[in-house]
């Protein structure tokens, strides 16, 4: 399997392709004047809806779904994957990071 960076860079086309058409004619000239300004509203949106999705992320652990203490000293968060499009999973203890890290491998091996 090879990497293929231009798959995903159309999925994320297409559905914001599929959301224009959604948007009424005032708020589609909102954008266009945001966007002949740069765009900084737009990113700004973008930045909090990604945020807050990595935040959500991090609440639950990836193995066994346990709500996560964020001032617990016992919680690891794993970050992987290419540059452009890092993931991340956050673990209640080392033994469900032991388990996350044990199933990647034997997928790993196949
Ligand atoms: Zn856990």
């Amino acid at each position: 399997m090879t990497c293929t960076p231009t798959y995903r860079g159309d999925i994320m086309g297409y559905r914001v392709k599929e959301m224009i058409p959604g948007l009424d004619y005032e708020d589609l000239k909102k954008l266009q004047f945001d966007l002949n300004k740069g765009g900084l509203h737009l990113r700004k949106l973008v930045d909090d809806q990604v945020k807050q999705l990595e935040k959500k992320h991090s609440c639950i652990c990836a193995n066994c779904m346990a709500d996560i203490d964020d001032r617990s000293a016992e919680t690891y968060t794993l970050v992987f994957g290419p540059h452009d499009f890092r993931k991340k999973a956050t673990f209640c203890g080392l033994d469900c990071l032991q388990y996350f890290l044990g199933n990647i491998k034997m997928i790993k091996r196949g």
